[in-house]
């Protein structure tokens, strides 16, 4: 990374997180995603040395940093080999939505956790219905004397065997029109009247993604974040940071596949004394991805920028700019790694092959490539709006 944008604080904080995360890499990942198991070991390391809580207010047990800094220390443990998807929905997400409009006492109660991995909180808005067309969700909270009944479901939802927590978007009714507005509520992943189905994936990973049921799911008052009549503001704030930090997955994981197609590129000979990638069929496809990659970078760091100067609407336009061109290395930058390696592209050991369908998920979610274009297509190009 270059000085050009990032300060010197964010490139030491890069090398040590990158350091930490190396210590681990795509063997520990890969033996956890095969044994069932978890990255309890990895997250708690990072937790312990202030890596997972960059992006929280100091006050709450965090390193007072911005989305910027988180992004780079899920970059860096991702191109080590060892990302963790968690860091998207707890730190990113409800980490920036809880402090940005949660109340004192709910920014004391989830923070700290969050901020040193001691509690997990997962992230629900998809519904099987409603897709990418999250207006169109059903999950509903009613009012019940103090508290809340939740109903409905959700489905992909990621990591809620290891959360404590869900922060749900759901729909309350709105007292003055009826009609129902998007709200915000925390729900434990123990509550009574919540079931979770886990969801077979052809790609191995640590961590599981579920479809969830809320059978009148009984919630307290306060599980309520923020205003009820903000929902939409709320959750974009919660949404720019996810989309960086799906393109700082991405990235990170390029930036691994690069390495080790570079690496195999030099080393590997089979006419005479001359490496393969002596030979422009690949070098030529490996500097295509670099410089792919350098552009996907640059998009992240300047959605961050201004996610962190508090330019919402900025941030949306690059936040979803960096997730698309950071999902379409990723799918080009483990193809050619795969490519590069010839048949043992294709081993598990090698782990690459794997990458080449979790690479896919940088095309899809948390909003996909076409939902992008549209974005971009109506709002940056004023375009009219197609869907
Ligand atoms: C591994 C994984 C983890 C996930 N984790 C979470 C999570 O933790 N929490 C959570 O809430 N969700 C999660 N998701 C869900 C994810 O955000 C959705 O899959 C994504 O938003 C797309 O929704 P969909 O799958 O319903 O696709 P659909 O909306 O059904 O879309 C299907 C296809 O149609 C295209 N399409 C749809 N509408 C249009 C249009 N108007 N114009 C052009 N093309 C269109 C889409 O681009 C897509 O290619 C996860 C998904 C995966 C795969």
């Amino acid at each position: 990374m270059s000085t050009f944008t990032e300060p010197e604080e964010r490139q030491e904080l890069r090398k040590a997180v990158f350091a930490l995360a190396s210590k681990y890499g795509h063997t520990y990942i890969a033996e956890k995603a095969r044994e069932g198991g978890k990255v309890t070991e990895l997250w708690a390391d990072m937790g312990k040395h202030g890596f997972l809580g960059v992006n929280i207010a100091e006050e709450y047990g965090g390193g007072g940093g911005g989305i910027g800094d988180l992004a780079a220390v899920l970059e860096e443990a991702a191109a080590a080999g060892a990302p963790m998807l968690m860091m998207v929905v707890s730190q990113a997400i409800c980490g920036s939505v809880i402090g940005r409009f949660g109340t004192e006492e709910q920014k004391k109660r989830w923070l700290p956790g969050i901020a040193d991995g001691s509690y997990t909180m997962a992230f629900a808005i998809t519904e099987a219905d409603a897709g990418s067309n999250s207006h169109n969700i059903t999950t509903t909270a009613t009012r019940d004397g103090d508290g809340w009944v939740l109903k409905g479901s959700k489905t992909y939802i990621s990591g809620v065997d290891e959360a404590e927590g869900i922060l749900v978007v759901g729909r309350a009714a709105d007292a003055k029109t009826g009609k129902l507005k998007p709200c915000l509520f925390v729900v434990p992943t123990d509550a009574p009247g919540l079931e979770k189905q886990v969801i077979e994936m052809t790609f191995d990973a640590p961590e599981k993604q579920f479809t969830l049921f809320f059978d009148d799911v009984r919630l307290p008052g306060d599980a309520l974040v923020g205003d009820e009549d903000a929902g939409l503001l709320q959750l974009f704030a919660g949404l720019n940071p996810e989309r960086i930090m799906g393109a700082a997955y991405s990235n990170g994981m390029s930036r691994f596949a690069l390495a080790k197609a570079v690496d195999y590129a030099k080393t590997r000979s089979v006419w005479k004394d001359q490496p393969i990638g002596a030979h422009q069929g690949i070098a030529h496809p490996l500097a295509k991805v670099k410089i792919e990659l350098e552009q996907a970078k640059l998009l992240q760091q300047k959605a961050a920028a201004l996610y962190d100067a508090g330019d919402d609407m900025g941030a949306g336009e690059f936040a979803n700019m960096a997730k698309y061109a950071a999902g379409e290395v990723a799918c080009n930058s483990t193809d050619v790694a795969v490519h590069t390696h010839g048949g043992s592209g294709l081993t598990t050991e090698l782990g690459l092959a794997n990458m080449l369908v979790a690479a896919r998920l940088g095309r899809i979610a948390p909003v996909s490539r076409e939902m992008i274009l549209n974005f971009v297509a109506m709002h940056s190009l004023g375009l009219p709006k197609s869907y």
